[in-house]
């Protein structure tokens, strides 16, 4: 079977090559002009980590990450008032964890492909056309083509989803934060191997000292309007706006974001596409990641879940013997409930981020500061890290 993946993202390229493995012969549109590198930092840990060392890219992985040593949280002089000691997170993973540039971990699941999948770069299904024999696939440049299957791998803001499923909005829940993530070279001070945080009623601004002398900002507000400025220099404004008056590093912060030339700014939102089976799918279309149920970046899991729900899209494709609306089916109801309650336990983080009252950013910190105390906590807080999936079958 042909199998067209929309997006070279994260569970574009773990999708093809489990399908690769499995017989099929999978090709990937992805719109960027290349795959994109660096970005912003994840945490990588779960089922996830689990697909990728059967995957066998640990190696590759481990290498580019990060073992944060703490989450500090710091106040208007720069005095840290919450420090949290992060080796709860790999003890209870059992060294299953690591934080990794986003386009770091796409670019080591794509190199494990080794240039045996076609990808077609800068470029984009624009009509799909399913008849008796297959969809009929209107590229934005390339000629049309037929395929037995499509799945659209291609984010939150899928194309493939528009085009079969309807326009965003009928999907999406913006959960009223907005955030901003850039990098640069040379910013000074650092701090090795801790997460900094600096955080506001309604706002927050993190940093992250990474290797050969860059730095990574993460900034997070609340807004109730879910607009999103469509200029570089328009969202530059409404960060400078937006976090004006802030004390620590504020300043010198807005002053990088000035000089900064690739900048990730987007709602923090979720993908919800209905419970029932087969709510993915239309055809011999389905989605995957976070085209299909974005848990969004509260949830720090959806690299991890875009990979798992990949692995389990293939295996059952591979089981079904040609019969893909049972496959796709099957996938559905074995992650959906799984990635429902992850969407569900996500929603409650928005305060960890964007606190909306002096009373939330001060309950944060007391939970905070137990995360790194209580053993009991700690215990608590290992066993929500354990990803209840069974994958033993695959
Ligand atoms: C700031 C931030 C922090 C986050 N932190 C974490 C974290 O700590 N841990 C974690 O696990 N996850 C985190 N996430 C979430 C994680 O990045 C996503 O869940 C994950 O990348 C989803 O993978 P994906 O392959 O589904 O989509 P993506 O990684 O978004 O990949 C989609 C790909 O499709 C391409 N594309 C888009 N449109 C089209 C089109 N029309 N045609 C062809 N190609 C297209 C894109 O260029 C991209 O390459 C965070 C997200 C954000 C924004």
């Amino acid at each position: 079977m042909r199998v067209l993946i929309s997006g070279a993202g994260v569970a574009g390229p773990t999708l093809a090559f489990w399908l690769l493995r499995h017989g099929f012969t999978p090709t990937l549109v992805e719109s960027a002009p290349r795959l994109r590198t660096g970005g912003y930092i994840i945490d990588f840990w779960g089922a996830g980590f689990e697909v990728a060392n059967r995957m066998g890219l640990l190696p590759l992985i481990r290498p580019r990450g990060y073992i944060v040593q703490e989450m500090r949280v710091v106040n208007d002089a720069g005095k840290a008032v919450v420090r949290v000691p992060t080796e709860v997170f790999v003890e209870a993973t059992r060294g299953g964890f690591t934080s990794i540039p986003r386009g770091d971990l796409a670019a080591a699941i794509y190199e494990s492909l080794e240039g045996k999948v076609e990808t077609l770069f800068g470029d984009r299904i624009v009509h799909i056309d399913e008849t008796g024999d297959g969809v009929h696939i209107t590229f934005e440049h390339a000629e049309p083509r037929r395929f037995d299957l499509v799945v659209g791998a291609d984010g939150l803001h899928s194309g493939v989803r528009q085009l079969l499923f309807g326009e965003e909005a009928g999907f999406e829940k913006y959960l009223g934060v907005k955030v901003a993530a850039f990098t640069v070279s040379g910013y000074m001070p650092r701090d090795e191997l801790v997460y900094v945080m600096y955080t506001q009623v309604g706002r927050q601004v993190a940093r992250f000292s990474m290797r050969d002398d860059r730095t990574m900002f993460l900034l997070t507000f609340q807004d109730d309007d879910p607009a999103i400025p469509s200029s570089l220099a328009e969202q530059k404004a409404l960060l400078r706006t937006r976090f004006a008056g802030g004390k620590w590093e504020c300043p010198q912060i807005l002053d990088a974001l000035d000089h900064c030339s690739e900048l990730y700014f987007d709602r923090v939102s979720q993908i919800h596409m209905g419970p029932a089976a087969g709510s993915w799918s239309r055809g011999r279309v389905t989605l995957v990641g976070d085209a299909a149920f974005c848990v969004s970046l509260l949830a720090g899991q959806g690299t991890a879940l875009a990979m798992t729900a990949a692995y389990i899209l293939a295996s059952e494709l591979r089981r079904s013997g040609g019969d893909y609306a049972g496959a796709f089916a099957r996938y559905q109801q074995r992650f959906g409930p799984f990635v429902l309650a992850k969407q569900k336990s996500a929603t409650g983080m928005a305060s960890f981020f964007a606190p909306r009252s002096s009373l939330g950013l001060w309950l944060r910190n007391v939970a905070m500061n137990l995360m790194g105390q209580g053993w009991l906590v700690r215990l608590a807080l290992g066993r929500t890290l354990i990803d209840r999936i069974d994958l033993s079958h695959d």
